[in-house]
């Protein structure tokens, strides 16, 4: 088998998926939160600061009420990501109320 037999047998890269860890009311960029994991491609690549990443956006199902007053948000690792923007918002609404607005 040739080489590019061998490359034409192969999968493309798998994307990785990263939850959005930000409100978009709060700043003009989308926040990832990402774990840093020994060998992982991806991750490590995170580490050269790049300019630019090939990105697509998928709707997620996960939502939160914002109506509670009190909640206490549980996870584990980067499990903390969407509660990140979660937080970013309800604190933009009541910034909003105590304006009136
Ligand atoms: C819905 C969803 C949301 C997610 N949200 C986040 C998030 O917000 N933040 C976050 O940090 N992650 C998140 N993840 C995980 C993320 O998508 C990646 O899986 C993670 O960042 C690892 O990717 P990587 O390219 O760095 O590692 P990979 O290169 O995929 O490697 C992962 C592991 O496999 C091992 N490995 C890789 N190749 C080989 C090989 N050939 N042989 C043996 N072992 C190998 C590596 O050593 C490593 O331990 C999410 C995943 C899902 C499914």
């Amino acid at each position: 088998m040739t080489f590019v037999d061998f490359v034409d047998l192969c999968d493309s890269m798998a994307p990785r998926l990263f939850t959005i860890a930000s409100h978009y009311h709060t700043q003009n960029n989308v926040v990832i939160a990402a774990s840093l994991i020994e060998n992982g491609l991806i991750s490590k690549f995170f580490l050269t600061k790049p300019q630019y990443v090939k990105t697509e956006l998928r709707k997620s199902t996960f939502t939160a009420s914002m109506d509670w007053k009190k909640v206490i948000y549980i996870a584990a690792g980067t499990g903390l990501a969407p509660f990140r923007g979660f937080i970013q918002e309800k604190v933009y609404n009541l910034e909003l109320k105590k304006q009136g607005k």
